[in-house]
């Protein structure tokens, strides 16, 4: 599978080897969970978390049980990342930007983080969290909107939870959700999911093309907290190198981008980003 554009050496660095290799560039940086662990948001992937199957997008719409319980899961979960908060590796990208060494990021992350934190150019390639669309007509509402229906639909449920949440209890979550009501689509009575690409899914390939043009306009790219286990991100680090641009790893832990890049960084990445910040030249406006 391998051809001539992939032989890249791959360097297990120091920080100065990523300043080195950086350093005079324009970036597309490429996200993942890793960037948002210091806000408190679980990365299930990372080298100390315990295994976890992924939701299907087959699941989520193939079985109503799942997707009551998911929905009841999600009625509870997604209040948590609306109050979390960027750190300092959402920080640095977003100083990063605004002193024009940043061009843009893709994110795998659903938690607009970089958002919150002052990043203006985000392609939020896996979704947002804080939408919901019908699957039937299309039409896109808020998760917040949503919320308010599912009290009303399902009164006393979340206080309910919060007990269980106390003291996390398998059973007797799954005894709450038994009996969530999920909502509908008010439009046309379709079914609802999170605004999220789950596995078995596609990322809308408008998407997938702003992505491909922000990585081309940038002279390197930088992957920070993703083991690229998937492929929606990985062909980007794979099209920087097959392209000639520079890529720069920074994860803890090994990646399945490797083998792409020219200095690979096994540190965490609030750290390593406010390094970068302080480090990095702003690039000549030679283009
Ligand atoms: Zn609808």
């Amino acid at each position: 599978m391998s051809t001539a554009h992939e032989a890249v050496p791959m360097t297990a660095g120091s920080l100065a080897d990523v300043v080195e290799v950086l350093a005079g560039h324009r970036l597309a940086v490429l996200t993942g969970a890793g960037v948002s662990t210091d806000s408190g948001i679980p990365d299930y992937r990372g080298p100390d978390s315990p295994p976890r199957t992924p939701m299907t997008f087959q699941q989520f719409t193939s079985d109503e049980a799942f997707r009551r319980h998911y929905w009841a899961r999600n009625h509870v979960g997604w209040r948590h990342v609306h109050r979390t908060m960027p750190n300092a590796g959402h920080r640095a990208l977003a100083a990063l930007e605004h002193r024009g060494v940043v061009t843009g990021l893709i994110t795998q992350n659903v938690d607009l983080l970089h958002e919150a934190a002052g990043s203006r150019h985000v392609i939020d390639l896996h979704g947002r969290y804080d939408r919901v669309r019908c699957l039937s007509c299309g039409i896109v509402i808020s998760r917040a909107e949503l919320a308010d229906r599912l009290d009303t639909l399902n009164p006393g449920f979340t206080a309910a939870v919060a007990d269980i949440e106390i003291a996390p209890d398998a059973d007797a979550v799954i005894e709450q959700t038994s009996h969530f009501v999920v909502a509908a689509c008010s439009a046309c009575g379709g079914m609802l999911k999170p605004d999220i690409v789950y596995f078995g899914e596609n990322v809308p390939r408008e998407r997938v093309e702003r992505a491909y043009a922000l990585v081309d306009a940038a002279d390197a790219l930088l992957v920070a907290g993703s083991s690229l286990t998937v492929q929606s991100g990985l062909r980007f680090v794979r099209h920087a190198a097959q392209t000639g641009r520079p890529v720069v790893v920074v994860n803890r832990g090994a990646t399945r981008g490797d083998k792409y890049a020219a200095v690979t960084l096994d540190a965490g990445t609030s750290e390593t980003l406010t390094d970068l910040a302080e480090t990095l030249p702003t690039p000549a406006q030679s283009r």
